[in-house]
């Protein structure tokens, strides 16, 4: 007998999850199920996002709702609008051969009148996020008064959210025996309070331990020097030439640079974050899961939720704050039975860290080393190998071309023209990694500064940039945007707006890229210039960008602190806001 079936799930619905792949139970639906279908308890769950949760609730719901009523009988509350999406999907599809089954998905950043609609013609399951359902009922466009089931999805990060409030706000409209069912991937105290406030006597349900992560994830680290961070990050990737990822940074900004930094280098990403306009969103997510990007560059706030399969990394670009957010991020691998690492760049300091969320995971790290170069390219040209054993030929459109083409290679033997297609890719990484230095840190540490000034903040590689990176004393409080700044400069020192790479406006002062070629003109165009009675002042904020322009170094400034000019130019510029970056000056905050 079908295992569902067995756990008392009725036939259309069995017929409708055995096409989406389900065979048997997930742990969680093979626990949960039969105490969710007696309809009669509260319920916790301790469950990671990719367990199987959403059908854990989900086909219980389908068997205890009365479908030939019309009004809302279940209410989902979850944090985002992408899960929020994704849960009333996946209960539509369970429900695909039940008849009279209405779902409603309601969530901000859409037409309100178009959700306000369905719930007109009637729906018996309500999935929302709090905000806009809070909005909803404020214009009592919605009855909760027969609500039976009321399940609090990712509770833990619906509190992180600050959605607290809402909540309970939205279930005070709610009758008080419905019963409740709280499902969240960690249980920190605020989450055991909100279980004790709603609930009398929950079955609780712990799948692992607490706080523990995925058995399926493997936890690697690297340990790099800051300045070393974004080329041992591209080694990494570089090593894995499958990788489907997610990179985790700590704000948005960082999101973007290291986003932007990857573009430039040919690398097939984008960023995630909380400045993007919800249709910008879309589309990123829409990209990455048809696999047209390979890295999504995320905020922790941006990436909650999102559930894509087959993710093979996790990287910690920069650690969370909260250990929470660790086994949130991580949880994003490893999905629905599969495998996944979670990779972590740290630098020294950091180690310590690394041994609190062993702690908290209850799991051991794996220390690892950056990749020589040599390894990256091997790992290369063996997956070239493959692809190139593996491709589909297209023999009718191939085949005509043949003829001319053999006439072409008559003169070379199987090896040389082996090596002659392989090459077409391969010297590419080759001749990056030819001379590329061992990234790890105690080799840095031997190496001592023979490699100060040959990365920039990003600890991008020199020889991967054509630009310097300025820094000029006029900002956002002068009222100027990028594109004025970019007007500004090249009205000033007569140069194209072309020679121009990013600007990164920020309030009293600006950082901005030139073309090496161009940073002369830059430099004598803003000789004894004024801006509103204040002396302008242009200075080079890289670390050693334009090799061979030492003249200009001695005005330069590191904000790295390397330098005895870089220490003071850094305490001027703190003052100011400056934000410590890629430095490794960053003040570590510290929630766990
Ligand atoms: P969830 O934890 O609900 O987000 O589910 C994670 C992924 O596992 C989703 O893609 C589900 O479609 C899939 N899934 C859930 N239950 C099963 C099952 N019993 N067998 C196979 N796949 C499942």
């Amino acid at each position: 007998m079908n295992p569902f079936i067995e756990l008392g799930i009725r036939h259309d619905i069995v017929n409708a999850i055995t096409e989406l792949g389900f065979e048997t139970p997930t742990p969680i639906q093979e626990q949960a199920v039969p105490v969710l279908l007696a309809g009669s308890n509260d319920f916790v769950g301790l469950a990671q996002t990719g367990t199987g949760k959403t059908a854990a609730f989900g086909l219980p719901l389908l068997e205890l709702l009365d479908f030939s009523q019309k009004h809302p009988q279940a209410l989902i509350l979850c944090p985002t609008r992408e899960l929020c999406l994704q849960i009333s999907k996946d209960i539509e599809k369970y429900a695909k051969n039940l008849p009279d089954v209405h779902v409603v998905a309601v969530y901000g950043g859409a037409n309100i009148s178009d959700q306000l609609r369905q719930i007109r013609r009637g729906v018996q399951i309500v999935v929302a996020t709090p905000g806009r359902m809070l909005d909803i009922i404020g214009r009592k466009a919605i009855d909760f008064s027969n609500v039976r089931y009321v399940v609090l999805d990712e509770a833990d990060e619906m509190l992180n959210m600050g959605f607290q409030e809402d909540i309970n706000n939205i279930l005070s409209t709610t009758p008080e025996e419905k019963k409740t069912w709280l499902f969240s991937a960690t249980m920190p105290t605020e989450v055991r309070r909100i279980a004790k406030k709603y609930m009398t006597d929950p079955f609780e349900l712990t799948m692992g331990t607490k706080n523990t992560g995925n058995a399926n994830i493997e936890h690697h680290y690297y340990v790099v020097r800051a300045r070393d961070k974004y080329p041992a990050f591209k080694r990494i990737v570089d090593s894995n030439p499958e990788i489907f990822g997610i990179v985790f940074c700590r704000t948005k900004i960082e999101t973007q640079e290291i986003a932007e930094a990857l573009i430039k280098d040919g690398y097939n990403a984008d960023s995630l974050h909380g400045d993007l306009s919800q249709q910008q969103r879309d589309k990123v997510m829409k990209r990455y899961r048809e696999r047209s990007l390979q890295l999504l560059i995320a905020t922790d706030v941006a990436a909650r939720g999102i559930d894509v399969n087959d993710v093979t990394h996790v990287i910690n670009y920069s650690l969370p704050d909260e250990l929470e957010n660790y086994t949130h991020r991580s949880g994003r691998t490893a999905r629905a039975g599969k495998t996944g690492i979670s990779i972590s760049l740290v630098n020294l300091k950091e180690l310590g860290k690394i041994r609190q969320i062993e702690k908290g995971i209850g799991k051991p790290f794996v220390k690892m080393e950056v990749p020589k170069g040599e390894a990256v390219v091997e790992k290369q040209l063996f997956a070239l190998i493959n692809k190139v054993h593996d491709v589909a030929v297209n023999d009718d459109h191939i085949d005509r071309y043949l003829p001319q083409i053999m006439e072409s290679f008559a003169d070379l033997s199987k090896e040389e023209i082996i090596k002659r297609f392989t090459s077409l890719e391969f010297n590419r990484f080759l001749e990056y990694y030819q001379n590329a230095p061992d990234l790890n840190v105690d080799a840095n540490e031997a190496r001592g500064g023979e490699r100060k000034g040959k990365a920039d903040r990003f600890g991008r590689d020199s020889y991967r940039s054509d630009y310097t990176r300025l820094f000029i004393n006029l900002g956002s409080v002068d009222d100027f945007s990028r594109g004025d700044i970019l007007g500004y400069i090249c009205n000033a020192t007569q140069i194209s707006g072309k020679a121009i790479g990013k600007i990164d406006l920020k309030g009293v002062y600006t950082f901005f890229e030139v073309e090496n070629t161009s940073v002369d003109k830059v430099f004598s165009g803003f000789q004894n210039v004024d801006f509103n009675g204040r002396t302008v002042r242009v200075e080079n904020a890289g670390e050693g960008h334009g090799e061979g322009r030492g003249e200009k170094r001695s005005r330069s400034f590191r904000h790295g602190g390397e330098s005895g000019n870089g220490n003071r130019r850094k305490r001027e510029h703190n003052g100011g806001g400056f934000r410590g970056g890629y430095s490794g000056k960053r003040r570590e905050k510290s929630g766990w």
